[in-house]
């Protein structure tokens, strides 16, 4: 199985395609998005579904809105919030109502042992500060190209690091990638993002696994097996 840690599957078409070949773990950016996602997990059963608000989407959401989606959560069983975090380098100017939503969404992944589809772009080391002290345990940092110094911070903490497609054309996230033990990374695609000349797409997964195989000297179903190892053991409850 091809394990795919962070895409938008409400943006996707012919999310059938991809049924008996790969487990998704799909995003969400706010209320709706998330009840959509909820929907799809339940027609297509090889989905994972995440809810959450993206830092992105701060400025038009609320507290309250936030604290209702996490009873949503509750209510249907759901295991992952996603994609949720802090941004300070795109929407700067939000970072107070930012770090007050995320708060509630740690408080729930604390009290329900949820798992955390993390967006910390600028904030690597802010987010990894307050998920040790709400004390989370399953924590994912998607697409990561933060600080090399707190990588292994984040793999003693038992934390995922996300292995984008983009280290074809990002050089400081494939140098994170071969840097990071297989036992601590999982591979996503963020589709159906644009990143430069790259359009994101679960196909691109294969691409990241024949990488590690190369990167560790594996096979490549070995690599896959591992992968899938992670995911399974992120979601254990
Ligand atoms: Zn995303």
């Amino acid at each position: 199985m091809l394990i795919d840690m962070h895409v938008h599957c409400n943006e996707l078409k012919d999310l059938d395609h991809y049924s008996g070949s790969h487990l998704f773990a799909c995003v969400a950016e706010d209320v709706e998005t998330s009840k959509a996602t909820i929907e799809l997990s339940r027609r297509f059963h090889f989905i994972k579904p995440c809810v959450g608000i993206h830092p992105w989407n701060i400025a038009r959401s609320s507290v309250e809105e936030a604290r209702s989606l996490m009873e949503i959560a509750v209510s249907n069983n759901i295991e992952c919030l996603g994609e949720v975090g802090l941004d300070s380098r795109f929407v700067p100017e939000t970072l107070p109502r930012q770090r007050e939503v995320f708060k509630i969404f740690l408080d729930y992944a604390r009290e329900y042992d949820l798992v955390l589809n993390l967006h910390t772009a600028g904030t690597h080391r802010e987010v990894f500060q307050m998920l040790k002290t709400w004390r989370v345990e399953k924590a994912y940092f998607h697409w990561y190209t933060g600080p090399e110094d707190l990588i292994k911070e984040l793999i003693d903490s038992g934390y995922f690091i996300g292995v984008n497609p983009s280290w074809k054309i990002q050089e400081k996230h494939y140098r994170i990638i071969s840097k990071t033990p297989l036992s601590n990374l999982l591979t996503e695609s963020d589709a159906p993002y644009q990143y430069k000349s790259l359009s994101l797409n679960p196909e691109l997964i294969s691409d990241s696994l024949d990488l590690l195989a190369r990167l560790h000297n594996l096979d490549r179903e070995i690599v896959e097996e591992k992968i899938e190892e992670n995911f399974r053991r992120l979601f254990t409850r």
